[in-house]
């Protein structure tokens, strides 16, 4: 009763005089302050809810404050909250096979780290000295993670103040919309990336290349579906090449695209798949490689040179364990598959009435709309308007995904037909009034 209740602007204020931001200059930050939050709901510290169409980092499938994930995490934090890595855990094998067991044949073991970035980093180890050589291809429209080798990985403009990890090179994915490539057709786009991929390994030196890495969908970039036979042809020529292929699943995986991997619906296999995210919707921050049986085994007898203090951390592991039993129980994988096809596909085509609407793509619960000033020519709204846009959003009552010209619309897996629908609805309202 002494003490003043938490407001809005009392939990704003308090950030701003002790808390440094990601990827932000600090000086005029406005963070929302969020204090709660239920299935795909979230709110503010005065009350006012928000439908959570960012499912925060595009992480939370499960929706916020799953019952069983948060019991699972209780439970384990009151028997043992933290075990050294070298030691053996029940709960953290059982984590372990529960992702090998969606993994495709030929995996069969997982390697446990604090999130995406160290996920990527240690995969990249792992191929070198598999394969003995040095550089690694990942594609200029990616996000990888925000760590020594992860982010030179990364292609947007995150990599350029970071640029010290050696033996990274970039190509040009496919991304119809807005071809490098000069090409009219899936078809085209698919055959002209795989030529361009191809000639930059023939021109780097195929035998001094140790791994492609890509994310399965680009998420960041653009949520850039890959047309047919992309990733069956890099496929081909990392095998043409002795070249390894690391899928980056960190975003995409876990229900995002409506499959337990995102590369289950393009009928390819990686050698190393990381994961983060989604594996158990960030309740405690995990992320991890899952190793196919070749690399594992290359370290059956050779020392493998990484490690973490919280690799395999009981109460991430538990998260896991209880995220991946409730998805598998309550469809939430088919929910995201079946929400993708009937309601979301649906209604944002129909956003294409507005003018502003340049481009409608994705799959699940993952998808973009990008906004352009001139439909023909295709130019990227404004960041200014794309600001207002924001604002009128969150007055509407949807906290959006919002990235440089695209409203990137990934609600949780567990959304509702009614939720979704009204998601939509709001998004369409505020471009109305755009
Ligand atoms: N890879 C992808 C595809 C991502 O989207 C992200 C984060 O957004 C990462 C890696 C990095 O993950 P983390 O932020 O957990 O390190």
């Amino acid at each position: 009763p002494t003490e003043a209740a938490a407001t809005n602007a009392s939990v704003s204020e308090s950030d701003r005089s002790s808390v440094f931001h990601s990827w932000s200059a600090q000086g005029s930050l406005a963070p929302l302050p969020l204090a709660g939050g239920l299935g795909s709901t979230v709110w503010d510290v005065d009350g006012r809810e928000y439908l959570d169409f960012s499912s925060q980092l595009v992480n939370v499938n499960i929706g916020h404050q799953h019952p069983k994930v948060v019991a699972a995490i209780q439970e384990q934090a009151a028997r043992l909250t933290t075990v050294a890595p070298a030691h053996a855990n029940e709960t953290r094998a059982e984590a372990a096979h529960l992702i090998l067991e969606r993994a495709p044949e030929g995996f069969s073991k997982v390697f446990f780290t604090n999130g995406g970035a160290d996920a990527n980093e240690n995969a990249i180890r792992m191929a070198r000295l598999f394969t003995g050589r040095d550089k690694v291809i990942s594609h200029y429209r990616s996000y990888h993670g925000n760590t020594g080798g992860a982010i030179v990985a990364t292609g947007d403009w995150r990599r350029m103040p970071n640029e010290y990890a050696t033996g990274h090179v970039h190509a040009f994915g496919p991304y119809l919309y807005r071809s490098e490539f000069w090409a009219e057709s899936p078809e085209q786009e698919a055959e002209r990336a795989l030529h361009h991929l191809e000639r930059v390994v023939q021109a780097e030196g195929a035998q001094t290349i140790a791994a492609i890495l890509l994310e399965t969908i680009p998420g960041t970039a653009g949520i850039l579906v890959p047309p047919p036979g992309y990733l069956a042809g890099v496929r081909e020529i990392a095998d043409r090449y002795g070249i390894l292929l690391i899928l980056d699943e960190v975003m995409a995986g876990f229900a995002r695209t409506g499959e337990w991997f995102a590369f289950d619906a393009f009928g390819v296999r990686p050698d190393l798949i990381t994961f983060a995210k989604g594996v158990n919707s960030g309740y405690v921050p995990v992320g991890g490689v899952v190793i196919s049986d070749p690399v594992s085994h290359h370290f059956d007898e050779r020392v493998f040179p990484g490690g973490l203090t919280y690799s395999g951390h009981p109460l991430a592991a538990a998260s896991i364990v209880a995220a991946l039993t409730a998805m598998e129980e309550e469809g939430v994988v088919s929910n995201a598959k079946r929400i993708g096809s009937e309601v979301l596909a649906p209604a944002l085509a129909a956003l294409s009435r507005h003018d502003i609407v340049g481009e409608v793509r994705g799959t699940g619960v993952f998808w973009a709309v990008e906004l352009v000033s001139d439909r023909e020519a295709r130019t990227p709204l404004d960041a200014a308007t794309m600001g207002r846009f924001k604002t009128d959003l969150l007055s509407r009552g949807l906290l959006p995904f919002i990235s440089e010209n695209r409203i990137h619309v990934v609600p949780p897996a567990v959304v509702t037909d009614e939720e979704a629908r009204r998601g939509v609805a709001i998004i369409d309202e505020a471009l109305a009034a755009l």
